[in-house]
Formats: structure tokens, sequence, C-alpha cells
């Protein structure tokens, strides 16, 4: 089989111009990365070259359909990736420059099956958190995605009785809307018999993983949602 001199990164509208033919206007553009003849990526992130979906099915010599197939495709990794790196950082940042007590506690009680193996906490906290920065800061196929503790989104997680999450709800900015929230979460976690916490994360999918690990480090995770 013959091995493509081209792999599909991903899709983005920021580029709207044809790397290839130099058409302007496009509503997207493929993200390439060049491979060399054994098919192994050959560059960093300022070879990705940004062609055209028919450019790149050209130099591909595939059809449009599997360049549009793949490019969507190779992009819903690149989401999943990002999602990943936020929870890692939601549930990591707050205790970085923790004592490692705090820290082992905070992975190990998320990563139960690697107590006692000789894996140290505090080295693959800084591992995952490199890692996770690494990913946001990606530029490939957009600008860079917020990544900080100060780019931390507020949420308010409504328990059910059995310490399950009921719900997940975005803090509003404005001040009255703060107070109609808590009081409506309130009314409902009442209910229900469970319970309110407020917990800060990157998005709505971390402040989950954030509410289900904040008993393990209150103070880290409360200092991150300044309450
Ligand atoms: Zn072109």
């Amino acid at each position: 089989m013959r091995i493509p001199k081209w792999k599909i990164l991903g899709v983005t509208d920021d580029f709207t111009e044809c790397g290839c033919c130099g058409r302007r206007g496009l509503k997207r553009t493929v993200a390439l990365m060049p491979l060399d003849a054994d098919g192994n990526e050959d560059g960093t992130a300022e070879d990705v070259a940004y062609y055209g979906t028919s450019c790149a099915a050209t130099a591909l010599s595939w059809t449009q359909g599997k360049v549009t197939d793949t490019a969507r495709a190779a992009q819903a990794e690149r989401d999943q990736r990002d999602a990943y790196a936020r929870r890692m950082i939601s549930l990591y940042a707050p205790v970085e420059f923790a004592p490692v007590r705090e820290k082992a506690r905070v992975f190990y009680g998320r990563n139960r099956s690697l107590r006692h193996t000789g894996v140290k906490a505090s080295e693959e906290v800084a591992k995952v958190l490199a890692e996770a920065r690494a990913t946001l800061a990606d530029t490939t196929t957009g600008p860079a995605r917020p990544s900080r503790i100060e780019d931390f989104l507020r949420y308010l997680v409504i328990f059910n009785r059995d310490q399950n999450i009921h719900r997940v709800l975005r803090v509003p900015d404005e001040e009255g809307k703060r107070q109609e929230q808590v009081i409506a979460a309130a009314r409902s976690a009442d209910q229900i018999r469970g319970s309110v916490l407020v917990v800060a994360a990157l998005d709505g999918g971390a402040a989950r993983d954030v509410a289900y690990t904040h008993d393990l480090a209150p103070e880290y995770f409360k200092q991150a949602a300044h309450v």
C-alpha cells in the first residue's frame, strides 16, 4: 500500500485560505501534517499545512467525502483530548502546590489501582498537568484554550440524597441572578433531601469530577472557587 504524504489532524475555520492553491474565503480548511517516507509525522506545529477540502483530496488521492469524514473524526478526537485536559487541570491544578500528602490523597483517591505501585503522586500530577496544558496550548486547529485556575468557571452542583450528582448549573456572573440561583438550588436540594456545593472548573464536565473529588482536599478546591 502506498504511504500517504500527509496525515489529517483536524478541521478549522480559523484558517480560510488554501495553502495549496491560495484560494481565499473558504468556510474551513483541513489541517495536514507532512509524513516522511515511513509514514511518521515529519514536522512540528509550524509545518502543518491548511488545505481546502478539494486540494486535500488531490494531495491524498482520496475522495472529498473521505477527507471530510476523516477530518471530522480527527477533530472530534482532538475535542475529546481537550475535554480530558480540562478535567485534569480542574482536578489537579488546585493541589499543584499543596503539600505532598494532600496531592497524594487526591491522586490516589482518583487512581486507586496505582496505590502501592511505586507510582509517585507528585510526579504523576506534574506530568498530567504538563500534558494537559500542552494539549490546550496546541493551536493546530484553532486558538489556545483557557487552561489556568484564573480561567475556571463556577458551577453549582446539586447532589441527591445518595451523594450522586443531580444537576450541574453554571453560576451566573450577575449578583442578583446568583442569589436567585442559590435560593432555587437550596429549595431543589431540600425537596430531594440532597445538598449543594459550589465548585470551580474549566467546564461543566470537569465540574462533575471536581464535585466528586471535593472531599479529598476541600480547602484547596474551595480556594480555587474563591468560596
Ligand atoms: Zn486549494
